[in-house]
């Protein structure tokens, strides 16, 4: 069995992203986990987790988001359990990303994007749920040209299990293929159990491993987690129990680790300084296209 290495609790407060997300941060994109001392590397491939844990923001006839913003080196994956957004990118690529839904952006040599919630939930309202994840690519992938995949949630492996479902994002679980192609060996999983339901799965012990509780509670390999805990598995063990406590929705995460340097700076994320400076100049000299 897996052994369970930290229980991270919901961080303390949120900070919001445009005028649109309110996040809780969970993996930093640079630095140690929320209120830990154990490094991002732990966590490698996965850069950053930004959890919008349901909340209302209200009808607004002006839609919230983020304005044209860049990114560079790595894959930003956008899970969307309520309400819905709309994005736009200087690729010529725009689309919803609605309730169940997955987009899997691959940023690449470097894109210009904007993220707004889209614009009749944004005129309704409505309970808003959402993660944003960063997943990051190996030095011989930083140069892909930029490209997204749109995963619905019926494009997903739908596996049942006692009490429930797994939609299989990326990976195999139990021998179900998900859809998302990825550049190094991922597992994402949406699991969404009933009271009592259970998952049982197994992972290689050197993956990196981790889940998220977006709703509820549950017993993970006999050990109890709250709603928005945030659960590392050592990398020892390869088995995975899951007991739902009450209704729960789970992130499952599970990568093989890049081993190569990280060096981010906000959303560029390289292996060098120098790299990172020449991203900045791209960025400023127009090669990431033009976004209005
Ligand atoms: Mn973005």
């Amino acid at each position: 069995m897996k052994r369970i290495e930290r229980i991270i609790p919901q961080p303390v407060a949120p900070g919001m992203v445009g005028d649109g997300f309110r996040v809780y941060n969970y993996i930093p994109g640079g630095g140690n986990i929320d209120g830990t001392d154990i490094p991002q590397e732990r966590i490698s491939p996965f850069l950053l987790l930004d959890f919008n844990a349901e909340i209302d923001f209200g009808p607004s006839d002006r839609v919230r988001g983020v304005d044209v913003h860049p990114h560079k080196g790595f894959e930003t994956i956008t899970i969307a359990y309520k309400g819905s957004v709309a994005h736009h990118d200087s690729a010529g690529n725009s689309g919803v990303v609605g309730p169940g839904d997955v987009q899997w952006m691959t940023a690449g040599s470097g894109i210009l994007h904007k993220e707004y919630h889209e614009e009749e939930f944004s005129k309704k309202g409505g309970p808003f749920e959402m993660i944003q994840l960063w997943v990051n690519l190996r030095k011989q992938d930083k140069s892909v040209a930029p490209h997204y995949q749109t995963i619905t949630r019926s494009q997903m492996g739908k596996v049942s299990v006692p009490g429930g479902e797994v939609n299989v994002i990326a990976g195999n679980f139990n021998g179900h293929q998900g859809p998302a192609q990825t550049y190094t060996p991922i597992h994402m999983y949406d699991i969404r159990l009933s009271k009592g339901g259970s998952v049982e799965t197994s992972l290689p012990a050197k993956y990196n491993t981790a889940l998220l509780l977006v709703e509820g509670s549950a017993e993970v390999n006999g050990v109890p987690a709250s709603e928005h805990s945030f659960v590392l598995f050592a990398n020892e063990g390869e088995d995975i129990s899951i007991k739902a406590s009450e209704n729960a929705v789970i992130l499952l995460l599970s990568g093989e680790p890049i081993d190569e340097p990280i060096v981010a700076y906000g959303p560029f994320v390289m292996n060098t300084q120098a790299e990172v400076i020449e991203s900045i100049r791209e960025a400023q000299a127009g090669k990431f296209g033009v976004l209005e």
